[in-house]
C-alpha cells in the first residue's frame, strides 16, 4: 500500500484575539491519498475553511497554527521557510479559491495572470508559456483565444474553470478547493464538478474539496469528512456516510438536502446555529442542537470511535462499543 500524500496530525488553529484564543481547528487527524478525491462538508464557521488554508500553509494572522503537523510528500509543511513553499506551491500542490473575481487580477488577462504564475515557478521560453497556457485552457474546455480576455469578459463558470486551470499549470499532485462552485447557478455547478472529476481521473492528482452542500460531493468524493465547530464529526467512506450517516449532525446535515432516488421526504433542517467558539458549548458540541442528545451528552467530551470503517465523535457509538466488549 502507497503512503499517504498528505498526513495531517492533530492539528490545531487557533484565532488570536484581545479576549482571548479562540480554537477553529481542534486536533484534526486526516490522511488523504495519491488520487483521492476528499470532500469536507459542514455548515459556515465550522472550520472547514480554516483548515484547508492551515493545510496550503496560507494562514494569515490572527489565525495561526497551535500544534500539529501538516506532512505533504513527507515533509512538514509547518516548519518550511516562506520560500521553501514558494517553491512547492504551485508546483506539487494548488489552491483554487471560493470566488474567481476576487483570486483573478481584474487588471490583467488571463494570459498575463498564466506567465506570471509560471514565471514565479519555472524558467520557459515565452512560447512554451503560450503553448503550456493554452494547454491548460483547453483542458478546462476554454478555447485558447480566451486568454487574452480580462476576468469581467468570462462568464462566472468560465473565471472558475480558468482559475482550475492556473491550478492546474504544473500538474500538481494535490488541488485543494475552496467551495469552488458555490458562486455558479445549480447547472453550472455540476457541470464544473463533472469536469473537475474527469480531469482529477485523467491527471491522477488528489483533491480536498470543502463545501456546505453535501448533495454536491455525494457523487465525486471517495471520502467524506465532516467538521462541526472546528472538530471532525465524522470521516469516512462517503457512499458508507450517506447510506448510514453515524453522527446526528451528519444526518441532520444529509436531511437538510433533496435526494433524487428513494421515496419523497420532508427536508428538515437543523434546529439552531453552530455555536460561538469563543464559548463551545460543555462535552459533544452539537449537544445543545442534537434530536438524540443524553443526559451524559452535556458533561462528557466524545473521542472519534471506529465504527466499521468509519470514525464518528459520538457518545452513541461509544456506549455500543463498551456494550459490545
Ligand atoms: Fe448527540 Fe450526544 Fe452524540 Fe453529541 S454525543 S452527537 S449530543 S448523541
Amino acid at each position: 500500500m502507497s503512503s499517504p500524500l498528505l498526513e495531517v496530525r492533530d492539528l490545531s488553529v487557533d484565532y488570536i484575539t484581545d479576549a482571548g484564543d479562540v480554537r477553529a481547528v481542534d486536533r484534526v487527524d486526516l490522511d488523504v491519498d495519491p488520487g483521492e478525491f476528499l470532500g469536507i462538508v459542514g455548515e459556515s464557521g465550522c472550520g472547514k475553511s480554516t483548515l484547508l488554508f492551515a493545510v496550503a500553509q496560507l494562514l494569515s494572522l490572527p489565525a495561526e497554527i497551535s500544534g500539529g503537523t501538516v506532512v505533504f510528500k513527507g515533509r512538514d509543511m509547518v516548519r518550511l521557510t516562506d520560500d521553501e513553499l514558494r517553491h512547492i506551491r504551485w508546483r506539487d500542490y494548488s489552491v483554487v479559491m471560493q470566488s474567481a473575481m476576487n483570486a483573478l487580477n481584474p487588471m490583467m488577462s488571463i494570459e498575463a495572470q498564466f506567465r506570471d504564475t509560471i514565471q514565479a515557478h519555472a524558467r520557459m521560453s515565452p512560447k512554451a508559456i503560450r503553448e503550456r497556457s493554452a494547454e491548460v485552457l483547453h483542458l478546462v474546455g476554454i478555447d485558447a483565444v480566451h486568454l487574452r480576455s480580462y476576468p469581467h469578459q468570462l462568464s462566472g463558470g468560465m473565471r472558475q474553470r480558468a482559475m482550475i486551470a492556473m491550478a492546474l499549470l504544473f500538474t500538481p499532485e494535490l488541488v485543494i478547493m475552496d467551495e469552488p462552485t458555490s458562486a455558479l447557478d445549480v447547472v453550472a455547478q455540476r457541470s464544473l464538478m463533472s469536469q473537475i472529476k474527469e480531469l482529477q481521473k485523467r491527471l491522477g492528482f488528489a483533491v480536498i474539496f470543502v463545501t456546505h452542500d453535501m448533495s454536491l460531493v455525494r457523487h465525486y468524493s471517495d471520502r467524506l469528512m465532516v467538521m462541526y465547530a472546528g472538530q471532525v464529526a465524522e470521516l469516512g467512506d462517503t457512499a458508507a456516510i450517506f447510506e448510514r450517516p453515524l453522527h446526528p449532525y451528519s444526518k441532520g446535515l444529509l436531511d437538510a438536502f433533496p435526494s433524487i432516488r428513494g421515496p419523497r421526504r420532508p427536508l428538515t433542517g437543523i434546529p439552531g446555529s453552530p455555536p460561538d467558539l469563543a464559548r463551545p458549548p460543555s462535552g459533544c458540541r452539537f449537544h445543545p442542537r442534537c434530536p438524540v442528545a443524553m443526559p451524559q451528552c452535556s458533561t462528557r467530551d466524545p473521542e472519534l470511535y471506529e465504527v466499521a470503517g468509519t470514525r464518528v465523535r459520538c457518545l452513541l457509538h461509544a456506549d455500543a462499543l463498551k456494550d459490545a466488549v
